[in-house]
């Protein structure tokens, strides 16, 4: 796990990354490392993820005192910090990336045309729709990300997020818009085939076959590992 000052300075990496590739747009948005000692650095609220200065961002005990840092934390902190109390995440980053942003306003879950929904821990779910930095939100969120899922979308908002360290966050954000880009695209023209369990659930044996590694293999190991083959259907769900 990242020493504090070594999380600030990757929290500024990942906010000049996350605006690179087009994740994010001006201040909407927000990210978080977990350190040493079990405390957390997260963006500031309101800030240009492009231009962050290592002394703003703030420093935070698992249950959202600020130990340091020159300005306000994100105002979806609680939402950062339920996660991390929750689950292992070792970094969180939040879009308002558009193709999640228009996937998040009509559906409750993103269907899986392709099988690289599996690199997320399943089929991703669209978390309830709650005023932005609120506990309820976190919940939704929580309860979206049930399952080992290292991504969810977030009802006419965004997108979040997990992973090992920021680099991965990154990786699943990205992954995530483009499982929704690809998504809006065969919508376009038609009414695209979904794949059956059946057919995701040999993409999972293959996963955990030799000869492939999958490029986010956590969820996806952890996915393999647990159960050896996919989540069953939920109640109402798929
Ligand atoms: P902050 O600027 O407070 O991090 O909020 C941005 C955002 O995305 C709220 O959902
Ligand atoms: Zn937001």
């Amino acid at each position: 796990m990242l020493l504090l000052g070594a999380g600030r300075t990757s929290v500024c990496w990942a906010g000049r990354r996350v605006v690179e590739e087009g994740l994010v747009t001006g201040s909407a948005g927000n990210i978080s490392v977990r350190v040493r000692d079990d405390r957390v650095v997260v963006t500031p609220g309101g800030a240009r993820l492009d231009r962050l200065d290592e002394r703003d961002c703030p420093v935070l005990e698992m249950d959202g005192r600020v130990l340091e840092g020159a300005r306000e934390p994100s105002s979806e902190t609680p939402m950062h910090l339920a996660i991390y109390r929750e689950t292992d995440a070792g970094a969180i980053v939040h879009t308002h990336s558009a193709d999640c942003v228009a996937v998040s306003a009509v559906l409750d879950e993103l269907p899986p045309i392709h099988y690289y929904t599996l690199m997320l821990g399943g089929i991703v779910r669209v978390a309830g729709y709650a005023t932005y930095g609120t506990p309820e939100l976190a919940r939704n969120v929580l309860a979206a990300l049930e399952g080992g899922r290292r991504a969810a979308l977030m009802a006419n908002h965004g997108a979040v997020a997990l992973g090992r360290d920021l680099d991965e966050a990154i990786q699943n954000a990205l992954l995530l818009e483009w499982l929704c880009g690809v998504y809006l695209r065969a919508r376009a023209i038609g009414e695209p085939r979904a794949l059956t369990e059946a057919q995701l659930g040999e993409a999972v044996e293959r996963f955990a076959g030799p000869g492939y590694v999958p490029p986010a293999g956590p969820a996806v190991a952890r996915f393999v590992g647990g159960r050896a083959r996919l989540l069953p259907p939920e109640p109402g769900g798929v």
